[in-house]
């Protein structure tokens, strides 16, 4: 399928004059950097982070196996979130679709742009009905998200499902992969190519450790992701960021040794949780958490609240009355949780 870019994003956007950093028009090795009214003493942090970010979208194309046209960085994944409703969805007219429930991230930068949701159930299971939300498209939907392994049920929609979607829809479909990693679906990323109309957000927050970093990727065709450069703001990822990303990024192997780890932790809190007599079901996952329904989501939450640990409350989100959604943290915060429920029996 081919897909005219142009005449998917907005007006303004197309016709916009990105600004343009000194350093973005110069690139050599100067001897006096007289350009951007810093100030000359306090090195390194007096000068402006690169805005393109070379070296560090580099390092993550070798990790990722993919061209550095095909990349953007951002500030959190959040960040090409937002800047792909700005980019695509003319306020107070165009609507995407996604599924519920689903990442709360989706709705915020939504309703912060003045666009509507359409939201297509999944079913009890969890599980995504691709005709349901081919059904849910109209001629104003710019973009359907979709998040796998999903956030908050933790469970891999079926790439069969996702894959149907990406050919039947002439928008940009959006699959959110932040939690791939722990995940045995393959990722939609080595067939990127295929398909001019698929983006794919990762991030370096869940299995690599760096949420306090904000460090977000987003994959897509170069005319996307150009698009996205334009619009964001020039210096997205501060030089703290960048440098401590290519630092971080070193080391693949710690990631693997993590979400062994976690992965391991997490079959072991899966047959604790089971056995408690408060808990309904733990529902199958994919990521890092998982989703656990009980008969008293309020007083369980508080309860663990007054011993000072803290899981999310999902029981007030639909379709997750009654659950709980627990990370998968280091085997002794989970032995502090499990001795903590332990005490509720
Ligand atoms: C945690 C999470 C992210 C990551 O957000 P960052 O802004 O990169 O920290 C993205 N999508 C989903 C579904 C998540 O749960």
């Amino acid at each position: 399928m081919s897909l005219d870019i142009n005449k998917l994003l907005r007006e303004n956007i197309r016709t916009l004059k990105p600004y343009s950093s000194a350093r973005d028009e110069f690139s050599g090795e100067a001897v006096a950097f007289l350009d951007a009214n810093e100030n000359p003493y306090n090195s390194p942090w007096n000068r402006y982070p690169d805005p393109r970010q070379v070296k560090l979208k580099t390092r993550v194309g070798e990790i990722k196996n993919i061209p550095v046209q095909n990349i953007f960085l951002g500030n959190g994944s959040d960040e090409p979130i937002d800047l792909l409703f700005r980019a695509f969805c003319e306020p107070g007219k165009d609507n995407i679709v996604s599924i519920n429930p689903t990442y709360g991230m989706y709705r915020v930068a939504a309703d912060t742009n003045n666009v509507t949701v359409n939201l297509v159930p999944l079913s009890v299971d969890f599980e995504l009905d691709a005709d349901a939300l081919l059904a849910a498209v109209t001629p104003d939907t710019k973009i359907i998200f979709l998040c796998s392994p999903n956030n908050p049920s933790g469970n891999a929609l079926k790439n069969s499902d996702m894959l149907r979607i990406i050919e039947k829809f002439g928008g940009l479909v959006v699959i959110d992969e932040a939690y791939i990693d722990f995940c045995p679906e393959k990722s939609f990323l080595p067939v990127l190519g295929q398909f001019p109309n698929l983006v794919i957000l990762q991030t370096f927050s869940k299995a690599w450790g760096m949420a306090g970093l904000r460090l977000g990727m987003a994959f897509a065709k170069e005319q996307i992701i150009e698009v996205l450069s334009r619009i964001k703001y020039p210096y997205n990822l501060s030089i703290l960021t960048q440098q401590k990303g290519i630092e971080l990024l070193a080391d693949e192997q710690q990631k693997l040794d993590w979400v062994t780890i976690i992965l391991k932790e997490r079959e072991k809190m899966i047959e604790k949780l089971k056995k408690y007599p408060f808990v309904v079901k733990v529902y199958p996952t994919d990521a890092n958490f998982v989703l656990v329904k009980t008969h008293d989501p309020r007083g369980i939450y508080q309860y663990l609240v007054e011993e000072k640990i803290i899981v999310r409350d999902r029981s007030s989100i639909s379709f997750c009355e009654g659950c709980l959604r627990i990370s998968i943290g280091s085997p002794e915060e989970n032995a502090i949780l499990i001795e903590a429920l332990d005490g509720l029996i």
